[in-house]
């Protein structure tokens, strides 16, 4: 059965549990972070482990953890599940017990979970995906926290009209990214993202801004959903998406509504260096 670390020990899966008076359980206060393997090993696992750091920095929440504590267990818990395919490795950090029930007094808990990928539809990637645009600005956007209420809500709704993903529009009209992705578009030769300002700073945004930047004008600026719409292509990331190419926004079709040159490019780059990746074996 698979192990996970919960608060100084490994435990099967099955017995993995928190005490209720955690403030994850009563206020929802934690910080998470989830990245994946490739041939087991760990992808970004500093840039992610530093993203988590910075969430507990932005909500206040004082970790009595280094980063190389957080990476050590990361690390132990994987050799503690020896013969897995690749997973996802989740990290959350609990509000901890608190006596007033309220404020975090200082224990947080620390899990790491390792969980199976789940695989996303293969037509995703080659005929591209509906999303829809909601007005939603995220409180504390730099922070990946652990509460998704809005983007579950959102989700509902996507589903609801056939689309995978919700594109948060700012009260500007700026498209911001989605639920659980960043959002990318292309002008011509011009690739365009929201700023990191009023976003999550993706780890795989990054990795795509660099992959692009020899490549095509990058620009990391405001998008107006209506300039949104005129793009040539649209594409959006994430740790386990990798770029998926967007083809209609609230059944407005992106240009011929076919994943286009520039998106299938970065798609290609993504892979390769996942491939370096594991040539390198981490
Ligand atoms: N934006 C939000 C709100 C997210 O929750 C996520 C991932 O969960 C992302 C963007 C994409 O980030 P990453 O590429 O690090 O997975």
């Amino acid at each position: 059965m698979t192990v996970y670390y919960v608060d100084g020990a490994f435990v099967p899966a099955d017995n993995a549990v928190i005490p209720v008076d955690d403030l994850a359980v009563l206020r929802g206060i934690g910080i998470c972070d989830i990245m994946r393997t490739f041939q087991g090993k760990p992808y970004f696992v500093d840039e992610h482990i530093d993203r988590l750091m910075a969430s507990g920095n932005q909500i206040g929440l004082a970790l009595p953890w280094s980063r190389s504590d957080i990476k050590q267990i990361v690390f132990q818990t994987l050799e503690k599940n020896p013969g897995l395919e690749e997973v996802n490795i989740r990290i959350v950090i609990t509000g901890g017990s608190s006596p007033d029930f309220l404020t975090p007094s200082g224990r947080p808990r620390l899990i790491v979970m390792v969980t199976p990928i789940g695989r996303l539809p293969e037509s995703w990637y080659t005929h591209g995906v509906k999303v829809i645009t909601l007005v939603q600005e995220r409180p504390l956007a730099g922070a990946k926290v652990t509460s998704y209420i809005p983007a579950t809500m959102a989700l509902n709704q996507a589903k609801a009209s056939g689309a995978v993903e919700v594109i948060y529009i700012d009260r500007n009209r700026n498209a911001l990214e989605g639920t659980t992705s960043n959002l990318f578009a292309f002008f011509g030769n011009t690739l365009v993202t929201p700023p990191a300002d009023g976003i999550l700073k993706g780890i795989t945004r990054k990795v795509i801004l660099s992959l692009a930047k020899d490549r095509y004008e990058v620009s990391e600026s405001s998008l107006p959903i209506e300039k949104l719409l005129t793009a040539d292509e649209v594409f959006i990331t994430g740790t386990n998406k990798g770029v998926v190419p967007v083809v209609e926004i609230d059944d407005i079709a992106i240009n011929d509504g076919r994943p286009g040159p520039g998106t299938r490019a970065l798609m290609t780059a993504l892979a390769d260096h996942a491939t370096r990746f594991k040539q390198n074996g981490g």
